[in-house]
């Protein structure tokens, strides 16, 4: 049975790295998109032994799926501000510290809070380049009502999100001296601003310095970083794993997959593995062209391709089998001429847990 298969010690040392790093700012872990694919419940346990204490998710059952396992010390931090009333009764009824990025989710959520007799603990959030969430940098007078007009709200931090940490110093600082911009202001109309943050991972393993008060960290957990090069301190956390279901000899001139884009020049063992793509096996974000330099980019990467093939391999035994022809949707064909195997030997992929299939089991060892 194909299952992802999680090392906990890999996450262990990753987290050491991430904490060293951090040095005096605190750690908050973003888990959104189920723990990074990790899936929640052991992950968040295996973080909360880390030293974590805040987990940030983007998903109101999320929230409450962590606030049940009634971790001591724990906080749980909703990084999407809504001003949906559901989703607001259901995180303040929780304790769950919210987000507060319009003055209609501010309004919402002290409404709430007012009829729950509840006082809500929130972070303020400043758009300054990801135009998703948050108070434009030009509403200072809106920001300040939300630090100060809303009896049941009680703000704690203020916060922006980076969208070029992985590869522009230039946009980052401009993203962090607005952030830091407001704080001043605020600071001086005897506003304390609390917790300020900004930092994801790109920004803490690229740049790392100011730092802020917090850091808020998803992939670095994972070892898997969008900014290559960076973090080799880390190391990348998980695979699949299946078994050898059958294994074959193809004589030369043989075809391998879809298109047949494998021939075999010499008599070749092969072995066949029901994983594929759809697993999540060698899937691929999805590419960003909305740009003419993206295009380009990838025209040309696509060019350095056709020069220089990448082959794609499979660890079986410990040694690196090839992957041979095209990767089928649940089966991968791969050499295995000089490897010692047998049918039902165990095969492990390097795959991100982002793209494994929710329906795989994951296990932790
Ligand atoms: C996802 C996310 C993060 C973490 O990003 P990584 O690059 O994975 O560390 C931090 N802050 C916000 C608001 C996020 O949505």
């Amino acid at each position: 049975m194909n299952s992802f298969i999680i090392e906990r010690e890999k996450i262990i040392a990753n987290a050491e790295a991430i904490f060293s790093r951090a040095g005096d700012a605190d750690v908050y872990a973003v888990v959104k998109g189920r723990g990074y694919g990790f899936g929640l419940n052991e992950y968040i346990l295996l973080l909360h032994e880390c030293g974590v204490r805040t987990f940030a998710v983007t998903d109101v059952a999320d929230a409450l799926s962590i606030k049940k396992l009634n971790l001591i010390d724990t906080n749980v931090f909703m990084l999407r501000s809504t001003s949906l009333s559901e989703e607001l009764a259901a995180l303040i009824e929780n304790d769950v510290i919210l987000t507060i990025g319009s003055t209609e989710a501010a309004v919402a959520a002290n409404d709430i809070a007012i009829s729950k007799n509840k006082q809500a603990r929130v972070h303020i959030k400043i758009d300054t380049g990801m135009g998703r969430y948050g108070f434009s940098t030009d509403d200072i007078e809106q920001i300040y009502a939300a630090f100060t007009k809303f009896s049941a709200l009680t703000p704690c931090g203020l916060y922006t999100h980076l969208s070029s940490a992985f590869k522009s110093r230039r946009i980052t600082d401009r993203q962090i001296d607005e952030l830091f911009a407001i704080r001043d202001e605020l600071n001086a109309r005897n506003v304390d601003c609390g917790v300020v943050h900004f930092a994801n991972s790109a920004y803490l393993f690229k740049f790392g310095d100011p730092i802020g008060d917090a850091v808020r960290i998803g992939s670095a957990f994972t070892g898997r970083l969008a900014c290559k090069g960076k973090g080799r301190s880390l190391s990348k956390v998980g695979y699949l794993e299946s078994n050898i279901c059958e294994i074959h000899w193809l004589s030369p001139g043989s075809k391998v997959g879809y298109g047949g884009a494998f021939t075999a020049k010499k008599a070749t063992k092969t072995a066949v593995i029901p994983v594929g793509y759809s697993d999540g096996f060698h899937v691929e974000k999805a590419r960003d062209t909305y740009r003419f330099r993206d295009c380009l980019f990838y025209i040309l990467s696509d060019i350095k391709r056709m020069f220089f093939k990448k082959s794609v391999y499979v660890k079986i035994n410990g040694k690196k089998a090839k992957v041979l022809g095209h990767i089928g949707m649940t089966h991968t064909v791969c050499d295995i001429t000089n490897i010692s195997c047998d049918i039902g030997d165990k095969a492990e992929f390097d795959t991100s847990p982002l793209y494994v299939s929710p329906d795989i089991y994951r296990e932790f060892i």
